[in-house]
Formats: C-alpha cells, structure tokens, sequence
C-alpha cells in the first residue's frame, strides 16, 4: 500500500548509504518506517575470526544466524583489493584437492548473506575499497545461480554499489549447463574455470564433476561464453606435485588451449594438512610455464597467497568443523 518509489529509496538506503537500520529512511513516512521496523530487519555477518597475513591477504570467517560459518578473503595486489566471496555453506562437487567439499554440502547461501559479506568487509577494510569481486569462496556459485544472479544484480545496480561488471568474475568448478544460463541472464561478469588438467581421466581423477559435465563440453560452452562477451575466459590452473605439472601437462594445456584467446592463471597448490598434495618445485613450475611460453599460451603465474592464515578453501572454516567435531 505505499508508494512505488518506496521500494528504490528503500534499496537505495540499504545499499547505496548502508542504512543500518529502518529509523534512519527519513525519506518515507513515519508509518511506513514503523511498519517496516516492526516487520523486517536488517540482517548482518558476525565477525569470528579476522586473520591478516604478512602478504596482507586478510581472511574472515563469518557466522551466519543459523550457526554456520562461512569464509570472504582480502587479497590485496597493488592498487587493487579483490574480495573473495562465498556462495554456500560447503559444496557438492567434492573436488580432490578442495578443504571446502570435506563436510559436504550444507545449504545455499541467501543473497543477504552474500551481499552482506562485500558490506562488512568493506566497512572493516575503509578507507580501503573493493576493487574487484570474486566468487572464489567456498561453494560452487553456479550451484546457487538464481542468489548469485540477484546478488551481483544489486551489487552492480546503480540504485545499490553500481560496482562495475568487468570487475567481478564467476568462478566454475565446470556446471557446464549453468553456464549457459549465466550467459543467458544477461549480466555480463567474466568467467573463470578451474581446470586444473586438459586430462580428461586426471581431471575426472582430481575433479568428479568431470564425469558429470566433461571436458569437452566444457570448453565448447567456454568458447561461447568468450565468444558471447568478447573477453577472455579464465581458467585456473593448480599446479599438483607429480601429478598436473610436468611437462607432457604442460603440453596438454598448450594443445587444449592452442586456437583460443583464453587466459591461465597458474597458481601452485595451496598445502593444507587435510590432503596428502604438495606444491611442485620451482624446477617443475619454471618448466611448466617455459613449455607455455613456447606455445604462445596467454598465462599469468600467481602466488599462492596468505600460507600463514590458511588462506585456502575453505580452511578456515575447516578448523572449526574439526573442533566441532571433538
Ligand atoms: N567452486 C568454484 C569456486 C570456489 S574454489 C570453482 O571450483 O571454481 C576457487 C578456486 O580455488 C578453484 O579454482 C579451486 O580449484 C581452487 N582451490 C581450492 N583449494 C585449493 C588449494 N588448496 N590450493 C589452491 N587452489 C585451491
């Protein structure tokens, strides 16, 4: 019963000036405040761990209302902070190598509750501002695609953070078929696949959701993606001791990657006491990326960052299913 406009002041207050509470709206009625008071509230993250590491990759670790955790990350790389949002609590998809599938999959993340985890950190962080969003955290996005449509939808809204699209990419463990629907929906943010091997039958060995979705497919839809947006997909590739990173590997991804402008990040793995993998020597990693260089392959070597903090999925969070536990 109040009028339409209501509705984008009310976005606007939540979003854009980050009203913490109803009261504060003093652009709508006094009763329309009282009803909304009385009604809703304004939900929020509760703060559990905040760990910093000597790289300045800052890890959080949130608790939701009902109880469960969830982890954002801080990476901070020149003049650029990249927030590292979650979308669920656990994940399905169980990759071999992955802290964040070992309990299994709990619940999707609500769009309050992503949303919320780009409001706190930013305030935690100002003066210091999120540059980029990636949905790198635990849970696998395209899993929770109609909240992660609606939450990236307000974020780059111009009535809510009017956060630049090019700016946050959707990372895919491989849900082939979702990966038409975010082509379809419009929304225009890069996509970014973890690949981790052009080996059909290693990739299936690391990541099941490849007998599932298979590789082939995988890239065909990954083609059209580009194709469709006229920018480069990502994929991600974990450099595995004696397992993804020798040299005929390294070959295998040069050939599967050969005839498109795709982009890698090379990234070693990310040790966690949970998983027998270890990180390849320098030897093994200068090899691989000299064999890429050779072929042409557009790659990007990254860091694996915030060791000191169990910066990797999920591990955070890990900690406290295994206290929980005891
Ligand atoms: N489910 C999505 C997004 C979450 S995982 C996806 O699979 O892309 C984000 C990235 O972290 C993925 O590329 C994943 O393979 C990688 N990752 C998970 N555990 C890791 C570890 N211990 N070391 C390095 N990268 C890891």
């Amino acid at each position: 019963g109040y009028p339409a406009f209501y509705a984008r002041q009310i976005f606007s207050w939540i979003y854009k000036r980050k009203a913490g509470g109803f009261s504060k709206m003093s652009d709508l009625s006094k009763a329309a405040r009282n009803y909304l008071e009385n009604n809703f509230y304004i939900s929020s993250l509760k703060v559990l761990k905040r760990r910093i590491s000597i790289d300045g990759t800052e890890k959080f670790l949130f608790e939701l209302e009902d109880g469960d955790t969830i982890e954002t990350v801080v990476i901070p790389e020149g003049d650029r902070n990249t927030l590292c949002v979650s979308t669920q609590v656990g994940c399905r998809y169980g990759c071999k190598f992955c802290v964040s599938g070992l309990w299994g999959f709990k619940r999707n993340l609500k769009v309050s509750e992503i949303i919320n985890q780009f409001i706190e950190v930013s305030g935690i962080i100002s003066p210091k501002i999120v540059t980029n969003i990636v949905f790198m955290g635990i849970g696998e996005p395209l899993d929770n695609l109609e909240n992660l449509i609606k939450s990236i939808s307000i974020i780059i809204s111009p009535f809510g953070f009017h956060f630049s699209r090019r700016r946050i990419t959707v990372s895919t463990c491989g849900v082939t078929p979702k990966i038409r629907e975010l082509l379809e929906s419009g929304l225009g943010v890069k996509l970014s696949i973890s690949l981790h091997s052009a080996d059909s039958r290693k990739r299936s060995l690391l990541m099941p959701v490849n007998r599932l979705y298979p590789l082939a497919d995988l890239m065909k839809q990954a083609r059209q993606y580009a194709k469709e947006y006229k920018f480069p997909v990502t994929f991600e590739y974990i450099l595995i001791k004696d397992f993804n990173s020798k040299m005929d590997d390294a070959l295998k991804l040069s050939g599967l990657l050969k005839y498109s402008k795709y982009k890698v990040n090379i990234i070693p793995y990310n040790p966690t006491p949970f998983f027998k993998w270890q990180a390849p020597s320098f030897y093994d990693i200068n090899r691989f990326v000299k064999v890429l260089k050779e072929k042409g392959i557009f790659f990007t070597l990254r860091k694996a960052r915030g060791q000191d903090i169990e910066a990797a999925c999920g591990q955070l969070r890990a900690g406290r299913m295994e206290n929980s536990q005891v």
